[in-house]
């Protein structure tokens, strides 16, 4: 048993734990498998957003590279660049201000006593173009790659075939996701700290003219005051000491691009609001009018890189919940096939366990029934010889003594033939050839006849034997000799389990309710059947008093057998506990009706009332 209940544990439960381990696992890793598909989908969504706004910038960039050439081709390049601010202006709306320096230092225009947008530029700008002062600027050369027909400048070296990969910095910021009915982490005093803290973008610290070195143009982006100004220079193609420049008025490109950021793919409308976030975290362009969210948690976020520093294009969920709530459906739906698992895995070990058991019982059983069997066989066996050899060499003379041992020898005889029909039987209704020759019988007549039989036994034996039987007859449908084995079986057990009080007691009575019946009971007044073990005496080779406590012999066949019989004619073998001590067995048979009882036609048909 031990050596099963090992190989249950190896074969069945430890896999079977391992297995709900794993699943439990799978189930933890879809939910952040689902979150990671999300999270990479949008991504891609902010990525697509910003380099479509980096395009955007770079063909502006390139639209003032036209318009510095249309420019110069149309008058000297001095006089030009003194009226440049005015000029530039007049030609193209995105520029806030023109300016035109040389790299020796010289500011040619704006003029700084002009209009208050130029004097502004001039009080912010002058000294860091006129190469007197260092400032920290975020540079973006490379904006020239997006330019399909670059014109390098003579002498500068410039490559034409720039990697178009490179043609825009956008980096995918690392950002506190939203989270269902919430926020990941609580809006706090510092979070413009960690705003700053996660961003990619390094400045350079030069003069104008180191930063702009040997390229050709390109845009520069700087924060005065905290305020950003965004700057496209190109240099004159004639004189590469010239250098043409216009400050970009950022609320007219935030137009421009805000209506590229309400381009929201038809299929994800409903699912997210992209916006563009200036630098100070605020949204300058939704594409859900109306959405608002903690601005600065985004559920992912790209930033734009230095062409305009600190912006960035995030990506909200319009309904944060869905995805806790698409991730618990996936967790519970797993999860219930999980438990429906482990309950096959648990059901199914029971019904090994409780199999095995039984298999193990009966093989026990088994086992002891043929040891019962043997002894039982040999016990009379020896008596028979026994005595049959005493009084075949003559030894014993008395006539008394002699007639004596011939009664032992015909009971013992009678006893071997009881067992080997009962174990015939009982094979027989297992391979379910038992055959019945049903008819209609007294039942108060076959108990007479087997009382008759036993009782000088019995007496031999010290018992007394009271019999009940009603003169008139009982009739019932059954086959006599299954009724003897009954009934022989019963009497004979009242005897086996008796031991001071030899007293029996056959009666039989009628019945009505709760259906018309004959009742025989037998009772005893023997060591009874333990309560626990009152509706197991019925199973196959069980014995509430097994041989060696009790030394009692016996097969666990009698009471099956009997009950087997009585079920198979409609009735049953019953047992229940007597006052002050013994047993009551009793056989109930459904009864003839009064009516029926002439007619022989009832028995005619089949033998087998199962069949
Ligand atoms: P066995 O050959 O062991 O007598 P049975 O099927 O006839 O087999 O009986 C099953 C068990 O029921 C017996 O082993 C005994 O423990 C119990 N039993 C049967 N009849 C009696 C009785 N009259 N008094 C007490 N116990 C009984």
């Amino acid at each position: 048993m031990k050596k099963v209940a090992l190989v249950f544990v190896l074969a069945v439960f430890v896999p079977s734990l391992v297995l709900a381990w794993l699943a439990v696992r799978s189930l933890r890793d879809q939910q952040f498998l689902l979150e990671r598909q999300q999270s990479l989908l949008y991504q891609g969504v902010a990525d697509g957003l910003v380099k479509d706004i980096v395009d955007m910038v770079g063909e502006d960039q390139r639209l003032f590279a036209d318009k510095v050439s249309a420019l110069l081709r149309n008058g000297d390049p001095l006089g030009t660049a003194k009226a440049f601010d005015d000029l530039l202006r007049r030609e193209w709306p995105l520029a806030q201000v023109g300016f035109a320096v040389t790299l020796k230092g010289e500011i040619l225009s704006p003029s700084p006593y002009g209009r208050p947008e130029a004097r502004l530029f001039c009080a912010d700008n002058t000294r860091f173009l006129a190469n007197r002062e260092s400032a920290e600027v975020y540079l973006n050369s490379k904006m020239i790659a997006s330019n399909p027909n670059p014109q390098p400048p003579s002498g500068t070296g410039q490559d034409p075939n720039l990697d178009p990969a490179k043609r825009y910095s956008g980096k995918a910021r690392n950002v506190l996701p939203q989270q269902a009915g919430g926020f990941a982490q609580k809006p706090g005093k510092d979070d413009d700290d960690k705003q700053l803290l996660v961003s990619k973008l390094a400045a350079s610290e030069a003069e104008f003219r180191q930063l702009i070195g040997a390229e050709s143009e390109g845009t520069l982006a700087r924060f005065v005051d905290n305020k950003l100004s965004v700057f496209f220079w190109r240099r004159s193609p004639t004189d590469p000491q010239l250098v043409f420049g216009a400050q970009i008025d950022l609320h007219s490109l935030e137009q421009d691009l805000g209506a590229l950021v309400r381009q929201v793919e038809p299929a994800l409308r409903g699912e997210i609001c992209t916006a563009l976030l200036d630098d100070t975290g605020k949204p300058v362009a939704v594409s859900s009018p109306g959405f608002s969210a903690n601005w600065k948690h985004p559920f992912v976020a790209t930033e734009i890189g230095e062409t305009l520093p600190h912006w960035e294009v995030a990506v909200y969920l319009l309904d944060p919940a869905k995805l806790a709530r698409s991730a618990d459906t996936l967790k519970l739906t797993l999860g219930l096939l999980i438990a429906v698992l482990l309950l096959a895995i648990g059901v199914g070990s029971w019904l090994i366990v409780t199999d095995l058991n039984r298999q193990l019982t009966l093989a026990r059983q088994k086992t002891d029934f043929v040891g019962n069997v043997s002894h039982e066989l040999k016990t009379p066996l020896t008596s028979i010889r026994m005595f049959s050899e005493i009084l075949t060499e003559g030894r014993i003379t008395d006539p008394e003594k002699q007639r004596s041992y011939l009664g032992i020898i015909t009971a013992e005889t009678a006893r071997l033939t009881r067992l080997i029909n009962n174990v015939l039987e009982i094979a027989r209704l297992d391979r379910s050839e038992k055959q019945y020759n049903f008819e209609r019988c007294d039942l108060v007549s076959v108990a007479r006849e087997i009382v008759k039989t036993y009782r000088p036994q019995l007496e031999a034996n010290g018992f007394s034997l009271r019999c009940e039987l009603p003169d008139a007859p009982r009739q019932v449908r059954a086959d006599r000799d299954a009724l003897a084995q009954i009934i022989v079986n019963l009497l004979s057990n009242a005897e086996k389990y008796s031991d001071r009080r030899k007293e029996i007691e056959v009666r039989i009575d009628s019945k009505t309710t709760p259906l018309p019946c004959v009742e025989l009971t037998i009772a005893d007044r023997g060591m009874g059947v333990p309560p626990a073990c009152t509706e197991k005496i019925f199973e196959k080779f069980y014995r509430a008093h097994d041989s060696l406590s009790s030394g009692i012999q016996g097969s666990g066949l009698g009471l099956t057998l009997a009950r087997q019989l009585a079920r198979a004619h409609g009735g049953d073998v019953t047992h229940s506990r007597r006052e002050n001590g013994g047993s009551f067995f009793t056989l109930w048979l459904p009864s003839l009706r009064e009516e029926t009882q002439g007619g022989s036609d009832l028995f005619h048909e089949a033998k087998d009332p199962h069949h």
